[in-house]
């Protein structure tokens, strides 16, 4: 079976032998607050804080989804109100999940095919981006976050890069959290999210000292300076995480093959067949979730035939449910399965 899923997504072959890996070596029976253990966590940040680029003054923290990276932001940074930007179900999701913690969270939507715009100093208010939106395949680049942060360098900015981070090169110094859960690019399974903190951030967090929930990011914080977390963690999760961090390929080098592997569906779309790619404007097409528009009829037809072949196409989501289907360019997916799906796409075109 070849998955095409945009989350959860095809996980790299080699985590069949480091489950059996993290078996073996007894770190599922170590106790969370073990040398063992801190070590583990300890190189899993190091590695991958390499691997992705990420400053030295930037934290690294490891929580369970990014739906809870929502709410870690809610509780914690948004107090004194959030200015969402979104043209999709996900933006518009982290927007109406924070309203119902803060009562604070205002709305800046814009269309499908253009950028958001910055209009202005926002002032104390947390800036929230969705850099990638996994549910209609636009992306939000380097230099349009670098444009938010240039015209207010006195708010803190939030990015959600859930299915782009550990795909593409992201500008960390450019905002203050960014976060991302690991069932997307990063090819692992799910129930772990990366969670990326800026120094100036940390400093108000580390002066507040909040410690009223569940997820106090002050708290996680002082864990992590000892390489612990605040709960008995998902220890499975983080062990697979480190073995990857020691496999992975340096972010450049997978940024530059997945941007050339979306040059190619997208010109594969408009010059081999006659599908309508969802987004039009190029400019703003994700180089890692790509959409396919069409009717009801067609887009179950679609899935349902490719399942037939063993290739499973992932389903629209939420206002795009029915009339879309989505197409992970994710890195653990490999050329001759893209080759497939190519030809699987040219044969229902004849
Ligand atoms: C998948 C996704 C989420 C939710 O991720 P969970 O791990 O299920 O919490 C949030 N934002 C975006 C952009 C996503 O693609």
């Amino acid at each position: 079976m070849i998955s095409f899923y945009p989350g959860p997504s095809k996980v790299y072959p080699e985590v069949r032998n480091w489950l059996l890996e993290a078996y073996d070596c007894g770190i599922l029976s170590q106790n969370h607050r073990s040398s063992a253990f801190e070590q583990l966590v300890a190189q899993t940040v190091s590695v991958w804080k390499n691997k992705l680029k990420i400053p030295d003054n930037y934290s690294f923290f490891l929580v369970s989804s990014a739906t809870e990276a929502w709410e870690i932001i809610a509780q914690n940074i948004a107090s004194e109100g959030s200015i969402h930007f979104w043209n999709g179900d996900f933006g518009k999701k982290w927007a109406e999940t924070t309203n119902e913690i803060t009562q604070k969270a205002e709305n800046q939507s814009f269309e499908i095919n253009t950028f958001p715009e910055v209009k202005g100093n926002l002032g104390e208010k947390i800036i929230c981006l969705t850099q990638n939106e996994t549910s209609n395949g636009t992306q939000i680049s380097n230099k349009i976050i670098g444009e938010f942060r240039s015209q207010n360098p006195q708010s803190f900015m939030a990015v959600d890069a859930t299915s782009s981070m550990a795909g593409v090169v992201l500008d960390w110094k450019k905002a203050d959290v960014w976060f991302a859960s690991v069932q997307k690019c990063f090819g692992l399974p799910s129930g772990l999210a990366v969670l990326v903190c800026s120094e100036r951030l940390m400093e108000k967090i580390n002066q507040e000292k909040n410690i009223t929930h569940y997820n106090s990011l002050f708290s996680i914080g002082q864990n992590m300076a000892k390489f612990q977390t605040t709960h008995t963690p998902n220890i499975l999760g983080i062990y697979l995480m480190h073995r990857l961090a020691q496999n992975v390929a340096p972010i450049t080098e997978i940024d530059t093959k997945i941007r050339k592997q979306a040059q190619n569906w997208y010109h594969f779309f408009e010059t081999q067949t006659d599908l309508e790619l969802l987004v039009s404007n190029s400019a703003v097409r994700s180089d890692t979730v790509i959409v396919l528009k069409g009717t009801e009829e067609w887009t179950k037809k679609t899935i349902q035939m490719a399942e037939k072949e063993g290739i499973i196409l992932g389903k629209g989501y939420g206002s795009w449910k029915n009339t879309s289907l989505r197409i992970a360019n994710f890195p653990a997916i490999e050329a001759w399965e893209i080759e497939e799906l190519q030809t699987f796409f040219q044969k229902q075109n004849l």
